[in-house]
């Protein structure tokens, strides 16, 4: 029986990893396509069929139960690390293997470039992130890739060297600056375009119902919502889901998924995270080509579609954002987005050995 977390919350969860073995994950370098995977399908609810089953009182109760808060998870943490080791101490190895390929960053976000807050709107990353995402981004391809709306995201980051998937990777364009940057290729695509009165009109309705529940709240991404519960008594989970489940029982082309903390209603369409790294591969002309090395660095549960995206292309690898054991198709993982920004660093430096002409590295 696994132990693994299959993304609950873990704010307050602090497990002792244990010392992760150097050079034994190379074997099957990049992951094989037909790799086996330990990890869950990732949760969709598809309200038109078994939402009675899923998403019924009892979801909050197992998301819960299933959160490693346990003192033996700390031998499991180490298991995990076992098969999913740090990206920075393998960090050599990795470089190695993509020696010679064209790397494409993709990043998520939330958790990912910036911590988790209670308060979404202040989800602000620091000016040391920015500035290794800036020069990292000198280097290689880079995207965003965020469950919040376009805009909402480019103004957390403010960068426009960069590609910007926002709403799940539906509404995808960059970089604004691509007149500077020789070989910058302008990219916009707009998925579920016609979902959008029914997004705005669900939007104002959910509003309304979470008034009533304390800590609650609606965000508008545009193409999808997001209903925070980070700030509600647990209590009252239920309630949420609840309520989020009787205004959705109207709207059978809408979907539910879940984060950390958040319930996340989408359009029934296929296009996922995944789906954006894979169109903002093609757009930027890797489509089908051996020589491109995809990093995709992520913490949530929707990460997990681009995760799997990779371990079918066989190329590049995902890595996990996580301090704890969590089921994930990603190969690698890093602790925190403080280890992520000095991944981000190393990443530049070594790249900077190829490019010695550019402004020496910013970060310590
Ligand atoms: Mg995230």
């Amino acid at each position: 029986m696994t132990k693994h977390a299959a993304y609950p919350s873990e704010d307050v969860v602090a497990v002792v990893a244990a010392p992760v073995p150097v050079s034994r994950h190379f074997t099957s370098f990049p992951p094989l396509k037909d790799a086996p995977l330990d990890c869950k399908k990732h949760v969709v609810v598809d309200l038109s069929a078994s939402r009675d089953a899923i998403m019924g009182g009892s979801w909050f109760e197992s998301m819960k139960a299933s959160s490693p808060r346990h003192a033996d998870d700390a031998e499991h943490h180490g298991d995990w690390m076992e098969k999913h080791p740090s990206a920075l101490a393998q960090f050599e190895a990795l470089l190695a293997a993509a020696k010679g390929k064209q790397i494409v960053l993709f990043l998520d976000y939330d958790g990912t470039l910036s911590p988790i807050v209670e308060d979404p709107d202040r989800a602000v990353m620091s000016e040391e992130m920015r500035e290794a995402v800036r020069r990292v981004a000198e280097h290689f391809p880079t995207a965003i890739v965020s469950g919040r709306c376009r805009d909402k995201v480019f103004n957390f980051v403010k960068l426009t060297e960069l590609y910007y998937a926002g709403s799940h990777g539906m509404d995808i364009q960059g970089p604004a600056n691509h007149h500077l940057q020789a070989n910058a290729e302008v990219v916009h695509y707009q998925a579920g375009t016609e979902f959008l009165p029914v997004i705005e009109e669900v939007f104002g309705t959910l509003t309304a119902k979470m008034e009533a529940i304390a800590g609650a709240k609606v965000e508008n991404n545009k193409y999808c919502l997001s209903v925070h519960f980070r700030c509600v008594r647990e209590e009252e989970w239920n309630a949420v889901n609840e309520e989020v489940r009787s205004v959705l029982k109207d709207y059978p082309n809408l979907k539910l998924t879940h984060g950390r903390k958040v319930l996340e209603i989408r359009p029934s369409i296929k296009w996922d995270k995944g789906k954006a790294l894979e169109f903002l591969l093609k757009s930027l002309g890797y489509a089908g080509r051996n020589d491109v090395f995809p990093i995709y660095i992520g913490d949530d549960r929707t990460d997990e579609d681009a995760f799997k995206m990779l371990r079918n292309m066989g190329q590049g690898i995902g890595i996990l954002v996580s301090r704890l054991p969590k089921e994930t198709a990603a190969s690698y993982s890093l602790s925190d987005p403080t280890e992520v920004k000095e991944f981000l660093c190393k990443l530049e430096k070594s790249a900077k050995e190829d490019a010695p002409d550019l402004a020496s590295s910013g970060c310590t």
